[in-house]
């Protein structure tokens, strides 16, 4: 049995999923929004709850918006203060007695989608999520590759590739949007469901919903038909550099933005100006797991292929 949490600023959601990785158990509690040996015991009663149930030691996995310390272990977190700056794995660890995997929530959403059937066969797969903020997760053969610091697949803050700069700019200034992480230009700030109205609002002065603006381009508005073209644009020549970084076999698309189904249209056709003339844009796919990513990538840390 594979044990997940989803752990939020707000809930927990616990998963527990078979050998067949169907889910077969589901509980929410709220997160103990401060006080850490209350997050630590509702997690470890979770567990011990649900092997009682289940008459199993099931695995553990828990994604977090953050990451851990490589070094130290420790959660580096704004979003759950609890847990920030706490050695929770091996805290966790010794209640419940077995190994603790955390991972961020951006690579248990990429997991989770990798493990989906139709994509258990790619050797690789980047999850972007294009929600409130933009960020990614990279799993190959199956597994999470977090590299040395564990930021690897933070793509959020890659900065605005030089294509970008002259595109956002016409002949002019582009804006220089600013990041939670104090630097300028990430891409968080362009790429997400936030950056779209932005950017809109640089262009037009109006502030706009990202709905709306598809809305408005969905019945053939002049300001929304010139901003999407250059939406899309951005986006081909944003992914066309972490392409040709990463390579990927399969690209997820996840987060509110993911369901303009013109983004899969376009894609395709704009992207191979970005790449090298040797590379084929991968296949785009919109997730399918939506809001119990979470849950399950957490969950499925404790799967290995073959
Ligand atoms: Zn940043």
């Amino acid at each position: 049995m594979y044990y997940g949490f989803d752990v939020g600023g707000t809930k927990i959601e616990f998963g527990a999923f078979n050998a067949q990785l169907e889910r077969v158990a589901t509980e929410r509690v709220p997160t103990p929004t401060e006080d850490y040996e209350k997050l630590v015991t509702t997690l470890s009663e979770l567990v011990k709850k649900y092997d009682q149930q289940f008459a199993t030691k099931g695995t553990v996995g828990l994604g977090l918006p953050g990451m851990e310390d490589a070094d130290t272990g420790k959660v580096l977190t704004v979003n759950v203060p609890a847990a920030k700056g706490k050695p929770l794995k091996s805290d966790l660890e010794a209640l419940i007695d077995r190994p603790v995997k955390i991972e961020n929530d951006a690579n248990c959403f990429a997991l989770s989608e990798a493990w989906d059937e139709s994509l258990q066969s790619s050797p690789s797969v980047l999850g972007l999520i294009l929600g409130t903020g933009f960020g990614g997760g990279l799993v190959i053969g199956g597994e999470v590759f977090s590299g040395r610091n564990n930021v690897a697949g933070e793509l959020g803050h890659q900065r605005l590739p030089i294509d970008a700069w002259f595109l956002l700019g016409d002949s002019g200034q582009a804006p220089l949007f600013s990041c939670g992480c104090d630097k300028q230009g990430c891409l968080d700030n362009y790429l997400s469901g936030r950056g779209f109205e932005q950017l809109y609002q640089h262009y037009y002065q109006t502030p706009r919903k990202a709905i709306d603006i598809i809305a408005d381009y969905q019945q053939g508005e002049n300001n929304a038909i010139e901003f999407v073209d250059k939406f899309m644009e951005l986006l081909a020549t944003c992914l066309g550099s972490m392409l040709t970084a990463i390579d990927p076999h399969v690209v997820v698309l996840g987060g509110g933005l993911s369901n303009f189904d013109l983004i899969y249209e376009e894609l395709p056709k704009r992207l191979p100006k970005y790449l090298l003339s040797v590379a084929k844009a991968p296949k785009f796919v919109k997730a399918k797991h939506g809001d119990s990513g979470g849950v399950r990538g957490a969950a499925f840390l404790n799967i290995h292929q073959g």
